[in-house]
């Protein structure tokens, strides 16, 4: 380490120590709790199950909406989307505008932890499934940063590493695949035998659980996979804090095929207008296993239309969880009031929300969808794998607490 072990990192009005080992924070896309309980009843996680017992284990919050990209930016931010401005995949820069893609770190308003360590003197490593999450976890990042979809493209200038595929010693995976995350770990296991980075990120793709229910084969393998790079990493000497992005639910109808609300659809009807927009924040460019239908949705309106009247009507319908003004949505669910409709649509447990039947795609579900989005999906794991005996257990957890707890509590 080059920095001293009592220096603190500052970073976006939250503290944290230095690493004494190796620290490696895991986030394991669309891990709905009982995935875990399934696999490790089912005596597929061997290290789970111990971790369980000796460390660290908690349920917490993501935060919402729960998709990939604001809760992976919380994670290595610290903060909630209204403070670092990812709220989604897309948001409108203004009524009758175009929906704008925030893939670009232009959007991120605040540091990176990452970046920060790396800044301090860390050596930090990153490692994501999907290409698309790369250049907003790397924001400001001196350090190895790259993604297993393009594992081949990694150069010393750009990706702080080159020659991955001959490093991890696997083929490149297909990005629909469970492949795809085992590369992730994979590498992770790779890069601390043979660089031992101080800190380490690990994000995988949720391509498995879309597909595939808690206590299947093909999620049990998943699982046991991952177990068994977690005790890698463990014999490693590793501190390990694994929690996720936001947990997934089936999304149907009771013969198996989707419930959805098509807003859109409902809106033209209610309204008897046509000149609002429904924005599905969900929505990129990798939309086969869920149709981009997920439990959230933003709604831009004309002037002369009553953001609360319209909630009122919403509310009532059967799946909707919630409809919020846009002020008390940016209060209560923490996001970027500059950033989301004049009205934030959650769906509930068991329904998805659409644009039109016409506009979605459904033909690539080959399975009933399963997806995420709302305040269902917002329970998830937070696990570290020493114990914290200082720990508050009651205390409202949140999966962005994950450095926290593994940089203040468990080294
Ligand atoms: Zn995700």
């Amino acid at each position: 380490m080059k920095t001293p072990a009592t220096a603190l990192l500052l970073v976006n009005q939250r503290a944290y120590k230095m690493p004494v080992h190796p620290t490696v924070v895991v986030c394991v896309d669309g891990c709905e709790p009982d995935y875990l309980a399934q696999a490790v009843a089912a005596g597929r996680m061997p290290w789970l199950k111990h971790t369980l017992a000796q460390g660290v284990a908690l349920r917490a919050d993501c935060a919402l909406p729960s998709f990939t990209n604001p809760n992976n930016l919380s994670i290595v931010t610290g903060v909630p989307p209204s403070v670092h401005g990812i709220s989604g995949n897309y948001f409108l820069e203004h009524t009758g505008g175009q929906a704008v893609m925030m893939n670009d770190p232009r959007w991120l308003r605040c540091p990176t932890l990452l970046a920060e360590a790396a800044r301090a003197g860390l050596s930090v490593a990153v490692v994501t499934a999907k290409d698309k999450l790369r250049t907003l976890l790397g924001h400001g990042l001196r350090g190895i940063c790259f993604s297993a979809e393009c594992a081949d493209a990694a150069t010393l200038e750009t990706h702080g590493i080159d020659a991955v595929l001959e490093l991890v010693g696997r083929p490149m995976p297909s990005v629909y695949s469970a492949d795809l995350s085992e590369f992730v770990f994979a590498a992770g296991v790779r890069l601390m035998e043979t660089r031992r980075p101080d800190l380490m990120y690990l994000s995988t793709t949720d391509y498995v659980q879309h597909k595939h229910a808690p206590g299947t084969p093909q999620a049990n393998d998943f699982y046991a996979m991952l177990d068994g790079y977690m005790a890698q990493l463990e014999a490693l000497g590793c501190v390990i804090a694994l929690t996720a992005d936001h947990g997934m639910h089936g999304k149907t109808k009771m013969d198996g095929t989707p419930q959805v609300i098509y807003l859109s659809d409902w809106l033209r009807d209610f309204l008897q207008r046509d000149d609002f927009r429904v924005i599905l924040p969900i929505t990129d460019p990798y939309v086969v296993h869920h149709g981009a239908l997920g439990s959230f949705a933003t709604v831009y309106l004309p002037q002369d239309v009553s953001a609360d009247g319209l909630c009122e009507a919403l509310q009532k319908l059967q799946g909707i969880e919630s409809a919020l003004p846009r002020a008390q949505a940016a209060r209560l669910l923490e996001l970027p009031s500059d950033r989301i409709g004049d009205v934030v649509v959650l769906g509930d447990r068991f329904t998805a929300l659409g644009t039109t039947a016409a506009e979605h795609d459904l033909s690539g579900l080959d399975v009933p969808l399963r997806s995420h989005g709302g305040r269902g999906e917002q329970t998830v794991p937070l696990i570290v794998n020493r114990p914290a005996p200082r720990l508050d257990r009651n205390h409202h957890w949140r999966n962005f607490d994950v450095f926290d707890l593994a940089l203040n509590y468990a080294q």
